[in-house]
């Protein structure tokens, strides 16, 4: 090579390579997060008004995000809203509307394997696809977090979990059976929040180089009613038990969370990371696990607001406004299409036919200004209760009782019932709930409801 020829070449190298350097700078995916909170009121941190649990890291969050005034999620109970979480679409449409039982024999219960899930999808995309935390779509081999798009798991396949123990037999019971490491049992020793904290670090760490999504499902502050001293004695203060162990276990959350942000911070990933915070549903009846939902009313596994409005927040600094509010309804199906919108990836036009969620996107950075949604709806145990929102009414029909409609906009906590004044809009909105359902199909499994909590059922579940 002549030294003219040998510079050109290396000329033509270097801008080859600033040209690859500057495209990757460029389109650099941004990371998801994913941060689902278990059973947590409405009114159970700071940035949604509590004063008794303070909440800093993630009322941080929500000054350095959007917050959601009217977020929902697509159930009033565990497993369907992750399900529809998982898929972007309405649970019931593919017959996923109650929790399934843990049995690992049981072929069905679980979310089925037709559907595709944003994991898989982010995955085919190149992302680094982990789950951290409680699964509950289906304990069967074909149901794990490793065959449904996940490529690292760490956590727990039932509905609940032991904060402190577990069995290591092959028999154990639900709630103590072994926490696993990529489908291996492993032996835990840290308080059950903490190490999903740790475990939600250490996989950021692990991927700072490639872009990945994070599903981190504390079961937290869902029962058993369990914390370690190190939270318990930030609320020495609160003496109803409940509400005292209910703050432990939502401030070992919020600390979890604030270790996750300095990650991220650490590692100058902020604003390539896109995160959303949300509870699965609104907090318990009975007042269960200490949770408060006010001024909503209702609870968890009921559709008025207390079971199915919860905190939910979406953080993208640089990216998305700080610290504003989005005031128009928006669901948790909507979080499919958004990360996948966010992460560039083009879904099959047979999956973006399928999807009820939306790309949250667009009317995020004010490039829309219509609502995401015409529509929201609810149904449960196949049709025992139903919900519709429209605008700002909400049309409640529980299975034996006369419809009930409100006007959320005046009326939040639901206790003006308008539906004898307004015939026409009750009819109106009964009529777009007929059509909806009838798109649906019935359930594919039951809750399990042992005998002695048969009582108790909706506030167990
Ligand atoms: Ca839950």
């Amino acid at each position: 090579m002549s030294e003219w020829n040998r510079r050109d070449f290396l000329r033509t190298v270097s801008a080859a390579i600033a040209s690859s350097v500057c495209t990757r700078a460029a389109e650099r995916k941004p990371n998801i997060i994913i941060v689902l909170a278990d059973d947590l009121g409405y009114a159970d941190v700071g940035f949604q008004g509590a004063k008794d649990i303070p909440t800093p890291n993630l009322d941080r969050l929500a000054a350095s995000g959007v917050r959601f005034t009217s977020g929902y999620v697509s159930h009033p109970f565990c497993s369907p809203t992750r399900a529809g979480l998982m898929t972007g679409r309405y649970q019931q449409r593919f017959g996923h509307e109650n929790n399934p039982k843990y049995d690992p024999s049981d072929a069905v219960s679980g979310l089925p394997v037709s559907e595709t899930t944003i994991a898989q999808v982010l995955r085919d995309g190149g992302y680094a696809t982990g789950h951290i935390g409680k699964w509950h779509l289906g304990a069967a081999p074909h149901h794990h977090p490793l065959k449904r798009g996940f490529s690292e798991s760490f956590g727990f396949l039932g509905g609940g979990h032991d904060y402190f123990k577990a069995q290591m037999t092959p028999d154990a019971k639900e709630y103590v059976i072994p926490i696993q490491r990529d489908g291996k049992p492993v032996e835990e020793k840290e308080y059950l929040t903490d190490a999903f904290s740790r475990e939600a670090c250490a996989f950021v760490r692990r991927h700072a180089g490639d872009p990945f999504l994070l599903y981190l499902a504390y079961n937290a502050p869902h029962t058993p009613q369990q914390s370690s001293e190190k939270y318990l004695d930030r609320f020495a203060h609160i003496t109803d038990q409940k509400r005292k162990l209910c703050a432990a276990m939502t401030s070992a959350v919020d600390d979890g969370v604030g270790r996750l942000v300095s990650t991220l911070r650490e590692l100058k990933l902020e604003s390539d990371t896109l995160l959303f915070f949300l509870s699965d549903n609104g907090g318990p009846l009975h007042d269960v696990n200490g949770t408060r939902n006010d001024p909503l009313r209702g609870a968890k596994g009921q559709v008025y607001e207390g079971g199915i409005r919860v905190p939910f927040i979406v953080r993208w600094p640089g990216r998305l406004a700080a610290g504003k509010t989005y005031d128009r309804p928006v669901i948790s199906l909507d979080i499919f299409p958004t990360a996948a919108a966010a992460a560039g990836v083009n879904l099959a036009p047979a999956l973006q036919e399928k999807l009820d969620g939306v790309n949250l996107l667009p009317h995020l950075l004010g490039k829309s200004s219509s609502p995401p949604h015409e529509r929201l709806f609810w149904r449960t145990g196949g049709g025992v209760l139903f919900a519709v929102r429209e605008n700002r009414f909400k049309l409640v029909r529980i299975r034996g009782a006369s419809p009930q409609l409100f006007d959320l906009e005046t009326d939040i906590a639901e206790s003006n019932d308008l539906a004898p004044s307004r015939p026409d809009l009750v009819a109106k909105m009964s009529a777009n709930l007929e059509a909806w359902n009838r798109q649906l199909i019935p359930p594919l499994f039951e809750s399990p409801v042992p005998p002695a909590n048969r009582a108790a059922r909706v506030s167990e579940r």
